[in-house]
């Protein structure tokens, strides 16, 4: 957990996002000090995690400067005055690069900045820089990047988990304190998992995606990343709520997570879903277990359920999002953006741009989307997909009838070794069997570190509540934080590797 308070430098902690933005409000430290500390450490950290695919120096420090201008001049920069963001590299900063990892996007700049930005800003937040994902947000580990993988904090020689492994690993190392990346089947939530850190799927349409380099649009959220729950409600709060820029923005009252984080957990209904717990290996289910018996001592009433319809999420997931994918990226053409092979002729120009721009593992969604969507196969494979959506959103609204949130594994594993899964698809994709039910039903979600497992890395649980119901989401999770720091308190050397 980390200190709260202006004082957090108290300890070895790096300081929260709340410590932060109350010491810069109240004048007691400047947002340009406090960006050279994050610069520092990047340039100190950085060269081995690889968590930044480019950092925004120049930006970082005029950003911070006006900021400290505003504080001078008596106004305030608002609630994460100075506080160091990082962001995924799919959302767009208006002149600063957004590649998605992709050789297709080398040298793109966009000119204009996504939503999320604009709000960051707009709430006092300085962006340092863009982290490396896999490539177009496809895959479960950042070993996708056209640029290589990022590094797990705490074991080089493991993955920070994906497609925002970036974003994870800085926050976790604390190079930055709080970080955004997208979520479409658990690209938030698994590498949080993974790396210690708390990070959240909001509610389908809450956060805009305008500005979102688009994967899979019927699925894709922005979330934050965050080393408590408190920063992960702040932040959450700050990018939340309508953008008439965003189609599938909905119009709805911000859930005001940051309010209920001390409420705790009395009368609440937890179900502890099965097939989110069977099939993780055995010291993440025990965490789950122990995760369980804290909210139940903490007073909420727990119980068990089943939802066998998440079962068949992976196989739906994986015919609508690369059947979404083989549409939204059939825009990189050679001619609007980035990237450009010359042949002969324009078709012969876009195949050898293409060719020659996407990795693997895009050419294969691409290849999976376009057979799912073709005559002869969209009623067998698109079609029948969209209908298992419809039954797990049914599945789900059932349970939701009497419980108010559930609770599972966030990733089956901890994290595993650089190379391990590349060879093999499958194993890579089962990584998200855990998250890809809530992009689904577009209900919001959020990983919390409890735990270790055997090999001293982290574990996350998996906190899952109803459409616009962060509140008791984030209620639960403050719970498990505390219920976590008192297990860690309790055994000596309790909180694994550092
Ligand atoms: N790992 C999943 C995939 O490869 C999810 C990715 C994501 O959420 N962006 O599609």
């Amino acid at each position: 957990m980390t200190s709260e308070g202006a004082d957090a430098s108290r300890d070895d902690q790096p300081d929260s996002a709340l410590a932060i933005a109350a010491a810069v409000r109240s004048g007691e430290r400047t947002a340009a000090s406090v960006v050279e500390v994050s610069l520092g450490a990047i340039a100190a950290r950085d060269p081995e995690l690889h968590a930044f695919l480019h950092v925004a120096s120049d930006h970082a420090r005029a950003a911070a400067a006006a900021i400290d201008e505003t504080v001078r001049a008596g106004r305030d920069p608002g609630p994460l005055a100075g506080v160091p963001v990082a962001l995924k590299d799919n959302l767009c900063t208006r002149g600063v690069p957004t590649t998605c990892a992709s050789k297709i996007l080398e040298g793109w700049r966009p000119p204009y900045d996504a939503t999320v930005v604009t709000r960051l800003q707009d709430a006092g937040a300085v962006v340092v820089g863009k982290t490396n994902l896999d490539e177009f947000a496809m895959g479960s580990s950042t070993e996708n990047s056209c640029k290589g993988p990022t590094r797990h904090p705490m074991d080089p020689t493991r993955v920070p988990g994906g497609s925002s492994g970036g974003s994870a690993a800085a926050v976790a190392a604390g190079l930055v304190p709080l970080g955004l990346g997208s979520d479409t089947g658990g690209s938030v939530r698994q590498p949080a998992a993974l790396c210690g850190v708390v990070g959240v799927k909001p509610t389908y349409g809450v956060v805009s995606r305008y500005g979102l380099v688009a994967f899979a649009s019927s699925l894709d959220q922005i979330g934050p990343l965050a080393r408590s729950v408190a920063d992960a409600a702040v932040l959450f709060e700050v990018i939340a709520g309508h953008d008439p820029l965003d189609s599938t923005s909905l119009d709805e009252p911000v859930p005001r997570v940051t309010r209920v984080l001390e409420a705790g957990v009395e009368g609440l209904r937890v179900g502890v879903c099965n097939e989110l717990v069977e099939g993780t290996s055995p010291d993440v289910a025990r965490r789950v277990r122990e995760a369980a018996e804290d909210l139940a001592k903490a007073g909420a009433l727990v119980e068990e359920v089943s939802v066998p319809e998440m079962r068949f999420g992976l196989s739906a997931y994986y015919l609508i999002a690369p059947a979404e994918a083989s549409s939204n990226l059939a825009r990189y053409d050679g001619v609007r953006y980035g990237l450009r092979v010359d042949a002969p002729d324009v078709a012969a120009m876009n195949t050898a741009t293409r060719t020659a721009g996407f990795g693997a593992e895009v050419k294969r969604r691409i290849m999976l989307g376009t057979y799912a969507l073709s005559a002869g196969y969209y009623d067998a494979y698109y079609a029948k997909a969209q209908r298992v959506r419809t039954l797990l959103i049914r599945a789900f609204e059932r349970a939701y009838e009497r419980l108010d949130v559930l609770l599972g594994a966030t990733s089956p594993t901890t994290a595993f070794e650089i190379g391990e899964r590349v060879v093999d698809p499958l194993a890579m994709y089962m990584s998200d069997v855990c998250t890809i039910p809530s992009n689904l039903s577009g209900h919001p979600a959020m990983s919390v570190p409890f735990g270790t497992g055997e090999d001293g890395l982290p574990v996350g649980v998996q906190v899952l509540a109803p459409a616009l119901h962060e509140e008791p989401m984030f209620q639960v999770a403050a719970a498990l934080e505390r219920a976590a720091a008192a297990r860690a308190a309790a055994v000596p050397g309790g909180e694994g590797r550092r």
